[in-house]
């Protein structure tokens, strides 16, 4: 004990505490910082960024999932459920075009983003997609959109969904369904002309299948092959009536399809008694 008697043992001793304590919260401050950088994503909303493709898979004559990675092996997007980036890109006659997307990945996809994509012969966008290849960047920027998801905040979702409007649909549903902590319901309808055309199919049916009591998907075609126990033709106020949740304060419809079916499920909404403050159109 006489060491700490000694004056110039004692003051190496405090400068030694004082030098650790200003290490260790040095290094929980940079933890944090570090932290909350890699929670904040990729994405910017002010400037586009690039992103490379790293795969492209055909999956029917017109629709394609494009794989982009990410800076690093652990970086996320950052995109809040509900929302979508714009992709921007060059069409046939070499204009810039821009359009949104909504990713079919979440957070918890680490690394990269996929897009779901739907080629219309004289889309503008489309001819962007159509040529893009393995290699090439494509500049993104986000998060946009005025839907946020938190959880809890409904009791149910009933979802609308035409063509390539399921994209938004499918990462609410999946984030809903993966969570453990939410026990929101979603029942959705989703209308294409053929079967063929009914995107995310498999990836539907297996969310049907893994959460039963939480998710039920009603598929409508108009043009339905000849052994089909969904739909048949548009998607009617009947349909809606069996499929979705009764109107309610705590259930909320959600609607993306084209712009005429998005204007024909909002008049049947109004008729079936659903308020405007029941219903979001992505
Ligand atoms: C929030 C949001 C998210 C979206 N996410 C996706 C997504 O993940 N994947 C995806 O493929 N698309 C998605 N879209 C649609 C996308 O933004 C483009 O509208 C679509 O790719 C067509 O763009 P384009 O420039 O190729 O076609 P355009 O040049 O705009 O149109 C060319 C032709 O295609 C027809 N057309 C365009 N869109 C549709 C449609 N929806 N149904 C039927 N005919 C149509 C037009 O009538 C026209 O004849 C989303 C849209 C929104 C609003």
């Amino acid at each position: 004990m006489e060491f700490l008697q000694n004056p110039k043992i004692e003051i190496v001793s405090i400068a030694v505490a004082v030098v650790a304590v200003a290490v260790a919260v040095g290094t929980t401050y940079y933890l944090n910082i570090s932290k909350k950088k890699s929670k904040k994503g990729c994405l910017d909303s002010e400037q586009f960024k690039e992103f490379k493709l790293v795969e492209r898979i055909q999956l029917s004559h017109n629709v394609a999932k494009f794989k982009f990675a990410l800076p690093t092996p652990t970086s996320v997007l950052g995109l809040p459920i509900g929302q979508h980036i714009s992709c921007r890109g060059k069409d046939a006659l070499g204009e810039e075009v821009i359009k949104p997307y909504t990713p079919t990945t979440l957070d918890s996809d680490v690394g990269y983003f996929e897009l779901v994509i739907k080629m219309y012969p004289q889309g503008r966008m489309s001819h962007f997609f159509r040529e893009l290849r393995v290699g090439d960047y494509m500049s993104v920027k986000g998060p946009k959109g005025r839907f946020k998801y938190q959880p809890g905040e409904v009791k149910a979702f009933g979802m609308l969904a035409g063509g390539s409007g399921i994209t938004p649909m499918f990462q609410v549903a999946r984030a809903i369904l993966e969570n453990p902590k939410d026990k929101t319901n979603v029942h959705l309808i989703y209308a294409n002309v053929t079967y063929e055309d009914i995107l995310l199919k498999e990836e539907l049916d297996s969310l049907a299948s893994n959460y039963p009591g939480r998710f039920k998907v009603y598929y409508v075609l108009n043009q339905p092959p000849e052994e089909w126990n969904g739909g048949v033709g548009f998607v009617s106020k009947e349909m809606i009536q069996e499929h979705l949740p009764a109107p309610a304060s705590d259930i909320r419809i959600l609607r993306c399809g084209p712009p005429p079916m998005n204007k024909a499920m909002a008049a049947h909404l109004e008729a079936l008694g659903y308020a405007p403050e029941m219903q979001f159109q992505f």
